[in-house]
């Protein structure tokens, strides 16, 4: 009775949400502050005043919301925790400054960038190739693969836990391959710098997308929108869950050339023409309008896992340098699987790996 490509499927396990107790919940890297009250203003007026709307067709384009993210990514360069916060004004650090002006025909928003993914993995990758990857990745990116009948090249991660450029390219270079992955990547919290992503995009073949996740960058990554001046085979996915506080409406969107932004189009049009809905559109807008306060509550997430990593390394346990909103972590002689449950037992839900998932843990340190 069931379509034959059922058996390609391996859906994605999210994080637990055990109803026994409430637990503190650090197992999504959801954000712990709650959204600007504007937003909810922009909820409250859909069901007062606006009601009538909700009868009525969205904006398919969200033109009001892509407009309000282009602004988002000029004023604070695409990376919250380093911008300037001078009243509800913010400026990009001297680092994050864009060599240009985003416009909202860069930008193409979805569902939560899972469904952005999916628009993106659909427009530019195919069954003819293998997509490269690394090992260890934003686990969603397989889950498509086997959506799309897409095959996957997967690269170790190095003994440092850092993704092997130079094997990424190789790889890529021999089948003529696209390229995914997450920067920072997820989950060892570890960021390329800019310039490092440039010079893979250099070698990488230029007749296929590079794709980079920038879920995490607003705590302390390099964006790489920069980079969209020098190349045209960049798309770049972002999304509102973490660093906007909005995992619950779902929210995420890709910047990149006007050109390859149309292609997508093409597709989110071939399929669902309102993936938006119009509560989501304008309590969207309310929270990247409000760019200063979820900057502000980087800040403050920033510290928190920096002033965390060093408590965890006084203690003796391995760190890796988090630029993201969770913190890597082993201690000799624990198993991921004791600290998770005496964490739980202490009310608060973490992820773990396993050595056989992760079989780089025992080369490293
Ligand atoms: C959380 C996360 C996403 C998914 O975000 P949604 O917008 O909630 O779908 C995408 N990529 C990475 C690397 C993530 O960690």
């Amino acid at each position: 009775m069931l379509a034959k490509r059922l058996e390609k499927l391996h859906p994605y396990v999210p994080g637990e949400q055990p109803k026994d107790r409430e637990y503190i919940k650090l197992n999504a890297n959801e954000n712990p502050y709650p959204p600007h009250p504007d937003v909810g203003e922009a909820i409250k007026s859909a069901v007062d005043s606006k009601l009538m709307k909700i009868g009525l067709y969205p904006d398919p384009d969200a033109n009001e919301l892509r407009k309000s993210i282009a602004d988002m990514l000029n004023s604070t360069g695409g990376v919250f925790c380093n911008a300037t916060i001078e009243g509800k004004k913010c400026t990009p650090s001297e680092n994050d400054r864009i060599p240009f002006t985003v416009t909202p025909d860069m930008i193409f928003c979805g569902n939560g960038s899972d469904e952005v993914l999916s628009f993106v993995f659909y427009t530019f990758f195919g069954s003819e190739r293998p997509l490269v990857l690394p090992e260890f990745t934003y686990s969603f990116y397989p889950v498509y693969c086997g959506y799309y009948d897409i095959p996957m090249d997967t690269i170790p991660l190095k003994s440092d836990w850092s993704l092997d450029k130079e094997k990424i390219l190789s790889e890529a270079n021999k089948n003529d391959s696209s390229i995914i992955f997450a920067n920072p990547n997820a989950p060892t919290g570890i960021s390329l710098t800019r310039a490092e992503v440039a010079e893979m995009i250099k070698t990488a073949p230029k007749d296929r997308i590079f794709v980079v996740d920038e879920a995490y960058c607003d705590f302390g990554g390099e964006s790489c929108i920069p980079l969209l001046k020098d190349f045209d085979n960049l798309v770049i996915v972002r999304t509102f869950s973490k660093s906007l506080s909005f995992a619950g409406m779902r929210l995420g969107y890709v910047v990149s050339s006007p050109d390859l932004i149309k292609s997508i189009f093409t597709v989110k049009n071939s399929f669902n023409h309102f993936p938006l809905d119009f509560i989501t559109q304008t309590a969207g807008a309310a929270s990247a309008d409000n760019a200063w306060y979820y900057a502000e509550n980087a800040r403050k997430i920033a510290a928190e896992r920096d002033s965390f990593t060093d408590f965890l390394r006084q203690r003796g346990w391995f760190v890796i340098d988090s630029k993201t909103n969770f913190v890597f972590t082993k201690k000799d002689g624990l198993s991921g699987d004791a600290i998770y449950q005496s964490v739980k037992k202490a009310g608060i839900l973490i992820r773990h790996f396993q050595l056989r998932e992760l079989k780089i843990l025992s080369e490293s340190a």
